[in-house]
């Protein structure tokens, strides 16, 4: 589970890690009655989950109250699903860092990430300089020893104060790491300020599912999905993708779906979102259904080859969500596996074409697109 910037710096409060002053807003009248207490110039900070914000827009400045209210209101109708905005002090800085703890698989020990030179442009520096970046390995049996914070800040290129102050917040963020199950905790940029400290300017969190039984400390709202059909899936405890493009996929396997993903993409075509049919999801085939209608999509395109689940029972479902959900859009069919003959049968008896090829239905599909976008 990701975590929004300000819940993240909200942890980073309580492990000696500074953060800018400030405060989340939703709208033009939390906005007044904080600005006040911020001052200019302040920066107001889309809270959404994806990253490189600032490259799109949503990092803004501001040095009036005029200024502020006209790009939080931008900021608000921007497509990105912006509900709340982190209204920060300007820091005044010198230069950015970069900080990170995370898992190394291949070891099976946890990492430790610096550079002395972080800012948006960290994935480019990563490729093309990649001496650049300073790694420490930390054994989870042993923990963080004091002298590898202490060396990596000295490898950062500090020294006195500033160093020790770096220690700390990567002891700081070692300790989130363990406290909160993370998979990643990041600070990118940390900002060496004009008067030689460091804040943390953003803040990354990324809690490892898996530990959702013990890490209650968050609920996953509507703000944390893209679309309503996403939040409603995890309700329903259904996989579900949301992407921007023209074909509704009902798939069943993680392996059969990406193969129908690079075949709709080979085809000329895109996806509108993918939806996790099989596994214990396949006799829900009208909450499916009713999920993929809700994604603007063009065409769904159902594709399963079932051994446990079971393609007649698919099938069945189908026909009963055609039925009772009566579909704007075409629905392109190829349910395959156990008791495919029976599955023929169920389908054809509705009046549906049940394909046998995955590479067909796919072409049918992108055609069916094509067909509705020229008439
Ligand atoms: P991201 O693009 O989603 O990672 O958003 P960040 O929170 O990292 O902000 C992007 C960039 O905005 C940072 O790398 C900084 O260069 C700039 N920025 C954000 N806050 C401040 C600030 O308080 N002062 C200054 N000078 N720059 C800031
Ligand atoms: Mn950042």
């Amino acid at each position: 589970m990701k975590l929004f910037e300000y819940q993240a710096k909200e942890v980073f409060t309580g492990y000696q890690i500074p953060t800018p002053v400030g405060m989340v807003i939703e709208n033009r009248a939390e906005l007044a009655a904080v600005l006040p207490k911020i001052g200019f110039p302040c920066v107001l900070k889309a809270q959404v989950l994806r990253g490189g914000r600032g490259k799109a827009g949503l990092i803004q400045f501001a040095s009036s109250a005029a200024e502020a209210t006209k790009k939080v209101e931008d900021l608000l109708v921007s497509p990105d699903n912006v509900r709340k905005i982190l209204v920060e002090q300007a820091v005044q800085i010198e230069r950015e860092l970069y900080l990170a703890v995370t898992v190394d698989p291949f070891k099976a020990r946890v990492i430790l990430i610096a550079c002395s030179e972080g800012g948006v442009d960290i994935e480019t520096l990563a490729a093309d300089a990649p001496e650049k970046i300073i790694k420490e390995e930390v054994d989870l049996n042993i923990g963080l020893m004091p002298f590898q914070a202490r060396d990596l800040a000295y490898r950062l290129g500090l020294q006195g104060a500033v160093a020790k102050q770096a220690a700390a917040i990567i002891t700081g963020l070692y300790q989130i790491f363990c406290q909160y199950d993370a998979e990643l905790v990041e600070i990118n940029p940390l900002f060496y300020t004009k008067d030689d400290t460091l804040v943390a300017g953003d803040g990354k969190l990324i809690i490892d599912g898996n530990s959702s039984f013990r890490q209650t400390g968050y609920k996953k709202t509507r703000e944390y999905y893209v679309s309503d059909a996403e939040y409603e899936a995890a309700q329903a405890g259904i996989p579900y993708i949301q992407f921007t493009g023209d074909i509704g996929l009902m798939c069943a396997g993680a392996g059969l779906t990406t193969t129908v993903y690079d075949l709709i993409n080979y085809q000329g075509g895109t996806v509108a979102n993918y939806l996790e049919f099989g596994g214990p999801n396949y006799q829900k085939a009208v909450k499916a259904m009713e999920l993929c209608l809700k994604s603007p999509s063009k065409v769904i395109l159902i594709v399963t080859f079932g051994t446990i689940a079971r393609a007649d029972v698919m099938a069945e479902g189908v026909v009963k969500a055609i039925r009772k959900l009566k579909p704007d859009r075409p629905i392109v069919t190829c349910i395959r596996g156990t008791n495919e003959d029976q599955a023929l049968k169920i389908l054809q008896e509705e009046g549906l074409e049940c394909l046998f090829d995955t590479e067909e239905a796919v072409r049918k599909a992108v055609e069916l697109v094509a067909r509705r976008d020229y008439g």
